[in-house]
């Protein structure tokens, strides 16, 4: 049984909110604080009341959640007192169970950009600490540019840490702003701190940007730190922070880590592991890693036809974990490398009973071969996959043909006499003995040929309302002699379900309009339409 606690800590809602293009509204922050506290994350820092009215919101309440809501912001500010600070006024006030202070941990930044000495700073920190715990808050300290303040002066940056800790603070944290420190020196440098300040009130907060965010944090851990920061799916400004997405699984299920530490994330919320992670994506309107460690949609693909007959046998054999374990699913790529094995365990997920010896598999297998050898790529879509297996097995109903389509794109002036270009679908299809004709404008040709040929199924119309197009990809690729265009689609709708589909051809309205329609009737197939 794991005998010590190991905490995490959430920055995904102010250090994550650092990330380019993301902008989180009062709601999100909710919503993720809601979905934090649910897999039992010991901290979840909502960000910095005072920056800006959405932090400044969240906290003018106290928000019903097991977790310990924390609120970040600074020390005092130099030459000022506490009560003289604003800024510091509005922290404590905030409704936090925990307060986050940051301060400079390395002797240059006090000097430059803080214009002050480091005996201010060091006083800064004790007083700031001292009033939060007066108004009865957990306290932690973020030592910034820790690693970085350490190598450059090592009594300073410990001086500041210790400050806080001999003050109270339950938590000083080493933190890797520039995120340039390597495993092996956060080791060292966090084992040296750890003879000054107890492990477990030692926190680790790293940046990505040599890609070893995730490293270093378990190599504090190696050296005494107890306290984890990071963000989901690693959100955060340049390269992001350490991915709590990657760090909870390999403390769950790595033995190194399991054995000796327990996380408070219960197994059974290691298995929302997945959604919670492409919970997020969609709501940055993003499309999910598929290489995501643990939770992508390629963690735990294979490829080749013997290893696929070996995983069926024995998962174990090319599987690190099981995918179950964090909310993944095991998945056989069925490509021109596949066997008949691959293809039978896919049919199988599909819930398409065929005998293993049917002659249509075969027929499946080399339809599939035949296919990518002029382009197609079913291993990146599973929904035209699913789709041509129906169609050989005689599963699919035929819906609506499409008589013909044109799309036209024109650039002209407007009346304000800027040049714009144009471009409009016109789709006429045929729903049993009716013909609908469809004409839209979109913001290119294959969104206006998406848009005119979603406006009017007829009858199939309230089957496909929930339908929502979230990717669409491009690649021009050398079939042969000559270039072709392969468009890929991803798919959502109103169950959340996410589906991809595929188009080959020269032209790339043509490759675009295949990937179109088997999406949209792979939804007809989905929500039961009838033929
Ligand atoms: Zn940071």
């Amino acid at each position: 049984m794991p005998s010590e606690r190991l905490y995490l800590f959430d920055t995904t809602l102010r250090d994550g909110a650092q990330t380019n293009g993301v902008d989180f509204t009062l709601a999100d922050k909710l919503v993720i604080a809601r979905m934090l506290d649910d897999i039992g994350i010991d901290y979840v820092e909502a960000g910095y009341p005072g920056a800006n009215p959405t932090d400044t919101n969240f906290f003018a309440e106290k928000r019903p959640l097991r977790t310990c809501v924390t609120a970040f912001g600074m020390t005092r500010r130099p030459g000022r007192s506490v009560s003289n600070d604003p800024g510091l006024v509005a922290l404590l006030d905030a409704q936090a169970d925990a307060i986050c202070f940051v301060a400079k941990a390395w002797d240059y930044h006090v000097r430059v950009a803080l214009e002050t000495t480091e005996d201010e700073m060091l006083a800064s920190i004790r007083d700031s600490v001292r009033a939060a715990k007066a108004k009865g808050r957990e306290v932690l300290l973020d030592c910034e540019h820790f690693f970085d303040g350490y190598k450059a002066k090592p009594a300073y940056a410990l001086a500041s840490a210790k400050a806080a800790y001999d003050e109270g603070a339950r938590w000083v944290v080493l933190c890797d702003t520039n995120g340039g420190t390597l495993p092996h020196e956060v080791e060292k440098i966090v084992g040296e701190v750890c003879k000054a300040i107890p492990g477990d009130h030692v926190g680790i907060h790293a940046h990505n940007d040599t890609e070893q965010a995730v490293a270093n944090s378990f190599a504090a851990v190696r050296a005494g730190a107890r306290q984890i920061q990071g963000t989901l799916n690693g959100l955060g400004e340049r390269c992001g922070n350490a991915n709590l997405v990657s760090i909870i699984p390999t403390l769950k299920l790595k033995a190194e880590f399991s054995q000796h530490f327990d996380i408070g994330v219960p197994d059974d919320k290691l298995q929302t592991l997945a959604h919670v992670s492409h919970t997020l994506d969609e709501m940055l309107n993003r499309a999910p890693d598929r290489h995501a460690p643990y939770v992508g949609e390629s963690a735990f693909a294979t490829k080749a036809g013997i290893h696929a007959s070996a995983i069926m046998k024995e998962p174990a054999t090319y599987e690190h974990v099981a995918p179950e374990t964090v909310g993944n699913r095991r998945k056989l790529l069925v490509s021109d490398q596949s066997g008949r094995s691959n293809v039978l365990a896919e049919l199988e997920r599909i819930g398409l009973v065929v005998d293993k010896d049917d002659p249509r598999v075969i027929r499946l297998l080399d339809e599939v071969k035949d296919r990518e050898a002029i382009g197609y790529a079913y291993e990146a879509a599973d929904a035209s996959f699913e789709l041509l297996a129906r169609r050989m097995l005689g599963k699919v109903p035929h819906y609506f043909e499409v008589e013909k389509f044109d799309v036209n794109v024109e650039q002209r002036v407007n009346a304000k006499g800027e040049r714009v270009t144009v471009s409009q679908a016109v789709v006429k299809i045929k729903v049993g003995d009716d013909i609908l004709i469809s004409v839209s404008e979109g913001i290119g040709p294959v969104n206006a040929l998406d848009l005119a040929l979603r406006k009017d199924l007829g009858k199939y119309q309230s089957f496909i309302t929930g339908l929502d197009l979230t990717d669409y990809r491009v690649r021009i690729l050398n079939a042969g002699t000559e270039a072709v265009t392969r468009v890929l689609i991803e798919s959502t709708d109103e169950s959340g379900e996410h589906w991809t589909t595929i188009g080959v051809s020269p032209n790339i309205i043509d490759a675009s309009f295949q990937a179109l329609m088997d999406s949209i009737i792979y939804k007809l197939v989905k929500s039961g339409a009838p033929a």
